[in-house]
């Protein structure tokens, strides 16, 4: 079958980073680490996995910093990934037993992993923070796309346990279920830090994670006024369309004076650098988080607010004065598990199935679908979103229209 392949080599992610500097294309190119390879189908890791053919994936952010190379030698997730592996967690697909669609949870927390019993952050639904990421049928890696010996969803097929698996209730289609990852990283940053009910929120970002948050924001909590800090153009367009009360601009200094002239706070100028202010949104939810959007964030957040990162970017030293000064809380955010909104504790992707039957409509993030034979239109597309306007990127296999 068809598959996207990572390949671990020194020597190709050395060609792929000298080449890069000169163009972006060598990442994508022949001699770098990742290739549309025809690969053998693995054997399954246990009885109780189940062979699905792939109807769409979606291309994740992080799929496109990994292709380009775009993190350290350091990362500490590097001590929790496999190599080889096919690359791809967000998925739709048909099982090949049963002919269900099924959307995937991508987490190899120990259920996948045969561990039994399971770890205490496993038997509470918490999967992100299972402790045996190493152990059971599987080598080591947190989610399928990473992993050695369970492949993923950029490919013709891709096997997941049976607990992986949830069917799609019939009046979601295809397009909607897919975004059921990205939504579900979102609801946890929000369940993490609700709004309190009193004053602005924002959401910083022009990506599928900030859209998504904007809309379950709107759905959840609509008393909250939502600020969005998006790119122009077609982006704050979408912000607006999914619920965002205010589009605020995106960069550091207009955002910040922005924040005052709404709040009526006053921007406190230093020697030197950038404004801040001790007044501005309760909570701020980071969807980037890059060096600039989180020093942004400790800028502008209320003093005593909360600053909550989803985003995934390489650190970089900045300017943190106001995370002590304002006593700010900043909450890290990864993945999703079993979550409690409204008092009913169920899998983020089966409350996403609700709030679709209710009304939530994120299909319009959707800007691009290409055959996965054109993966590497599909990574640049996402990398140059600032230019080509991409918020999700569908891959689809071969043979599926
Ligand atoms: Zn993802
Ligand atoms: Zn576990």
């Amino acid at each position: 079958m068809k598959a996207l392949v990572f390949r671990h080599s020194l020597a190709r992610e050395a060609a792929a980073t000298i080449g890069g500097r000169l163009t972006r294309r060598a990442y994508v190119s022949r001699l770098a680490p990742t290739r549309l390879e025809e690969v053998p189908e693995l054997p399954l890791p246990a009885a109780d996995w189940v062979r699905v053919q792939t109807t769409i994936s979606g291309l994740c952010g992080s799929d496109v910093k990994q292709i380009l190379l775009n993190g350290a030698r350091d990362n500490p997730l590097t001590a929790l990934v496999s190599f080889p592996h096919i690359l791809g967690h967000e998925a739709v697909g048909r099982r090949a037993d049963t002919g269900a669609r099924v959307l995937l949870n991508p987490w190899l927390s120990c259920g996948p992993r045969g561990v039994e019993p399971p770890c205490a952050a496993c038997a509470a639904g918490r999967y992100p923070w299972c402790r045996e990421f190493r152990a059971g049928t599987l080598p080591v890696a947190i989610h399928l796309g990473n992993c050695a010996a369970a492949g993923g969803a950029h490919a013709e097929r891709f096997a997941a346990h049976s607990s992986q698996l949830f069917a799609i209730p019939d009046d979601v289609s295809d397009e909607a279920a897919v975004l059921a990852d990205p939504v579900s990283v979102s609801l946890r940053s929000i369940l993490l830090a609700p709004p309190p009910g009193d004053g602005p929120v924002l959401v910083y970002g022009s990506g599928t994670l900030a859209f998504a948050a904007i809309a379950l924001l709107r759905h959840l909590y609509p008393g909250t006024q939502v600020w969005a800090a998006t790119r122009s153009g077609a982006r704050s367009a979408l912000a607006v369309r999914v619920g965002a009360h205010a589009v605020l601009p995106s960069g550091p200094d207009a955002l910040v004076s922005d924040v005052a002239r709404r709040t009526g706070g006053v921007p406190l100028r230093p020697w030197s650098g950038r404004d801040w202010l001790q007044d501005g949104p309760v909570v701020v939810y980071d969807t980037i988080g890059s060096v600039q959007t989180v020093e942004t964030s400790l800028r502008l957040v209320a003093t005593g607010g909360t600053v909550v990162i989803s985003g995934v970017e390489p650190p970089k030293r900045f300017e943190w004065t106001p995370l002590y000064f304002k006593e700010v809380r900043v909450i890290g955010s990864n993945g999703f598990g079993v979550e409690d909104v409204g008092g009913v504790a169920k899998h983020a992707m089966e409350h996403y199935f609700d709030f679709v039957a209710a009304g939530l409509d994120l299909t319009p993030v959707i800007t691009h679908r290409f055959p996965l034979q054109r993966w590497r239109e599909a990574v640049l597309t996402l990398k140059n979103a600032r230019r080509t306007g991409a918020v999700k990127v569908l891959l689809q296999p071969p043979g599926v229209s």
